[in-house]
């Protein structure tokens, strides 16, 4: 936990934030300011920075991430149209907040390649 961290505070339960799920060490919320109709992020516990700072043991870290938007993305009934998960790794692929989060976009069409 980083009290700088604004992620580290919305998982402590310390900002006032639109909870979608949660579980033992990763909570799923919805963002602020949304690109898709739906717009989750889930987010782990422990502070990680970004993705390029994960190693082979991480893998059950990063498991979560993928299997929680899964089962968020059934939930919300974005799993028959088909959604995006996107992580963002570095300030240049568009990376704001320096706490690892996967982002769950669905409730709209998607082009590809992105932009
Ligand atoms: P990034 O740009 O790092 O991939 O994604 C960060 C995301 O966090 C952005 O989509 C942004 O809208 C969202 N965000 C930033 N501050 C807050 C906040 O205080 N609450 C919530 N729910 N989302 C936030
Ligand atoms: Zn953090």
């Amino acid at each position: 936990m980083s009290d700088d961290c604004l992620f580290c505070r919305i998982a402590a339960g310390e900002i006032p934030t639109d909870v979608v799920a949660r579980g033992d060490d990763w909570v799923a919320f919805r963002d602020i300011h949304p690109q898709a109709p739906t717009h989750v992020l889930i987010v782990p516990h422990r502070h990680v920075a970004s993705i390029d700072d994960l190693h082979a043991d991480d893998a059950p870290l990063a498991g979560t991430l993928i299997a929680v938007a899964a089962e968020v993305a059934r939930e919300e009934g974005l799993a028959e149209r088909g959604y995006r998960l996107v992580f963002n790794v570095g300030e240049g692929a568009g990376q704001s907040v320096h706490h690892i989060h996967l982002h769950l976009l669905g409730g709209r069409g998607f082009s590809w390649p992105p932009g």
